[in-house]
């Protein structure tokens, strides 16, 4: 579905037209102040869109579920999870810097009992 944006020459608020359909004609206008003087932008939305689509089922409540604080296993699992979605951006330098925390945090655990 294509998405138009518009920015207002004037107050430079962005207004965002959707396309139901391809043929539809659309009146670009600021949505804010009504002003016609309006620039064309190339749309960001659809990318945004899917990333915070992407964010919304990372922070579904049922992922973590099984999640216990308290428990290093389970919140390395939890974490692994996480990484897994993330993978692409976080990369390995995310999986070392987790190991770390992880390793620090089951010596301490350890030296508790
Ligand atoms: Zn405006």
């Amino acid at each position: 579905m294509p998405i138009y944006e518009y920015r207002c020459k004037k107050c430079k608020k962005l207004s965002s037209f959707l396309l139901l359909r391809i043929t539809e004609e659309i009146d670009p206008h600021c949505k804010h102040c009504g002003n016609k003087d309006v620039i064309r932008v190339i749309s960001r939305v659809t990318v945004l869109k899917s990333e915070e689509q992407r964010l919304e089922s990372m922070l579904d409540p049922s992922k973590f579920s099984d999640l216990d604080e308290n428990d290093p296993r389970s919140v390395e699992r939890v974490m692994r999870r996480m990484g897994k979605e993330f993978g692409d951006e976080l990369g390995e330098d995310f999986e070392e810097s987790m190991e770390e925390a992880l390793s620090q945090e089951n010596a301490i655990s350890s030296e508790d009992s």
